[in-house]
């Protein structure tokens, strides 16, 4: 026994303790690129946050998903990752660990998906040792029973390789939920019933909250049975801590948490969303309506890239480019061609239907659209301008006054109480008949009976949160159309979509009727 364990390779212990969300970031940097230099061996290093932290995806914007004001409000630290992913909350009980290791490592697998599951699986041992019965689930996460109990991701520097979790100790999901805006549109599985469900934590499951000492314990045990290695406590040392200061400003610096992926001014932008299996595309665009040619483009999201450089090389190719689909099509292409990068779940098609469907809009402009409402609209199946002569108008039951006869029944005396009964004489001005979504099945036995008596398309009303989630389900009945976004707070926003699926959602939307009844001028013109 003894003579194996002196082959035993010994890795860097570096137990950085409680620092603030800029430090933690500016050490991601340096130890990669300590690693990247051959300067560090494999390194562990576990984390945590002095103060309650939201912490984007390298590729995300912090305005499209941190509720500023409340996180300014409450003193939540905002940073953005060196790592790919979603936006992340983290409490001062969280506990982060993180490896450094060279790419070339034989320990290191070289497909993406099996260096996922070798480290999510090591992380997951490690929680077992605690007592909990934790398992890797790809593609990044670590469950407990179905819920996640740890995200995971990674990034690479020149050969060297920086990857990430997180272990929920003692969560405060409600925080959580009022810190960020959740997108709503990774709420896929109709099984869940809500966010809460879908996450647990250390104390939740073990009934008390593990010491940060036994907890890193456990993880030491997983990851060093895991790579067959021992660890040795090293901390920073001087040297280290030197260039450390010397990175502590950028990282606190607008210039790097929000400029680095800066919305573009909505006015003036196009805009689609679109969810692929490796997370949620968002493509902004600015564009010369004249020249057809891209000024700006930004690709954002919870994606993870291999280099995380790729996107931003994506972009610069695109600007000044012409923005029409042919030209789109094969710069993306000769981009995966050239620079094969890797992003999990996000292939080239994914890239090229977001920014087509932004760039579709332009057409919209000309007919009296202005940029900001060409956000509100959203396509089914065929470009806006194929959807010809629509005969329906679907209204959903939640824009429907709540005291009102009619709110879960179809039909409306245009009684002028809510936008439904208006926007019924709309649809009538036009030869339209209109017709009251009440629940989900009542929405795809809609579509497929029109569908069936040959109806050639359709304009609806609903909110974004339900086109980004049901988009899969409009294509598969296969009925084209427009969809416009409703005002006010959605389901979705209040936390009660599963109630809004039955058709019990319990506030009242808006149609946007001045949009409405452009789209149908717009459709039947
Ligand atoms: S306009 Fe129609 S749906 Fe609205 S309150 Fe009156 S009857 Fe009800
Ligand atoms: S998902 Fe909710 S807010 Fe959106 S259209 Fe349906 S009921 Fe209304």
């Amino acid at each position: 026994m003894g003579y194996t364990k002196n082959l035993m390779e010994t890795w860097r212990l570096l137990d950085t303790g409680i620092r603030s969300g800029a430090e933690n970031m500016a050490l991601d940097e340096l130890l990669l690129e300590l690693k990247a230099q051959e300067k560090i061996p494999p390194t562990l290093r576990f984390l945590q946050f002095s103060n309650p932290t939201v912490l984007v995806g390298h590729h995300q914007s912090v305005e499209e998903e941190v509720r500023l004001d409340y996180c300014r409000m409450k003193g939540i630290e905002i940073n953005r990752r060196l790592t790919g992913g979603g936006a992340l909350y983290w409490g001062q009980r969280e506990l982060g660990w993180e490896i450094y290791i060279s790419k070339t490592d034989p320990r290191i697998p070289s497909r993406i998906e099996d260096l996922y599951r070798k480290m999510g699986e090591a992380a997951a041992a490690g929680l077992r040792h605690l007592g909990v019965r934790a398992h890797f689930r790809p593609r990044n996460d670590i469950e407990i029973q179905g819920r996640k109990i740890s995200g995971t991701g990674g990034t690479e520097l020149s050969g060297a390789i920086l990857f990430q979790g997180t272990v929920l100790v003692d969560f405060d999901v409600d925080e959580m939920l009022r810190a960020l805006r959740i997108p709503t549109e990774k709420l896929q599985d109709k099984e869940i019933e809500s966010v809460k469900e879908r996450v647990t934590c250390l104390k939740w499951e073990l009934g008390r909250t593990p010491s940060p000492a036994q907890i890193k314990k456990s993880l030491l045990k997983g990851f060093g049975e895991a790579f067959g290695v021992t660890f040795s406590d090293l901390p920073l040392n001087s040297e280290e801590e030197g260039m450390l200061a010397a990175k502590r400003p950028f990282f606190s610096s607008d210039d790097y948490i929000f400029k680095v992926r800066e919305s573009l001014p909505r006015r003036k932008t196009l805009t689609s969303i679109l969810k692929a299996p490796g997370g949620l595309v968002r493509i902004s665009i600015a564009m010369d309506a004249k020249t057809k040619v891209i000024n700006q483009i930004l690709i954002t999201g919870d994606f993870f890239a291999y280099p995380k450089r790729a996107i931003f090389d994506l972009e610069s190719l695109l600007k000044n480019s012409k923005a029409v689909p042919s030209d789109i099509e094969r710069t993306i292409q000769s981009f995966f061609a050239d620079q094969k990068p890797r992003i999990p779940g996000i292939k080239e098609g994914h890239l090229i239907q977001a920014i087509e469907e932004a760039v579709q809009k332009i057409d919209l402009l000309p007919h009296g659209f202005a940029e900001e409402e060409t956000h509100h609209l959203f396509p089914v199946l065929k470009r806006f301008g194929e959807v010809k002569k629509p005969q329906v108008l679907l209204l959903p039951y939640c824009a429907k006054e709540i005291d009102c006869a009619y709110r879960s029944l179809q039909g409306c005396e245009e009684c002028g109480r809510c936008s439904v009964g208006d926007a019924a004489q709309i649809a009538r001005s036009f030869g339209m008949d209109s017709i009251t979504i009440q629940n989900y099945e009542d929405l795809e036995s809609t579509l497929q009976g029109l569908k069936r008596s040959g109806v050639q398309g359709f304009v609806g009303s609903c909110c974004e949160p339900f086109y980004g989630k049901h988009r899969p389900d409009f294509e598969r009945i296969g009925l084209p159309g427009i969809l416009v976004d409703v005002e006010s707070s959605t389901c979705y926003d209040l936390g009660q979509e599963e109630k809004a699926f039955k058709g019990q959602f319990e506030n009242q939307t808006h149609l946007n009727l001045s949009l409405l009844q452009r789209v149908l001028e717009y459709a039947h013109g």
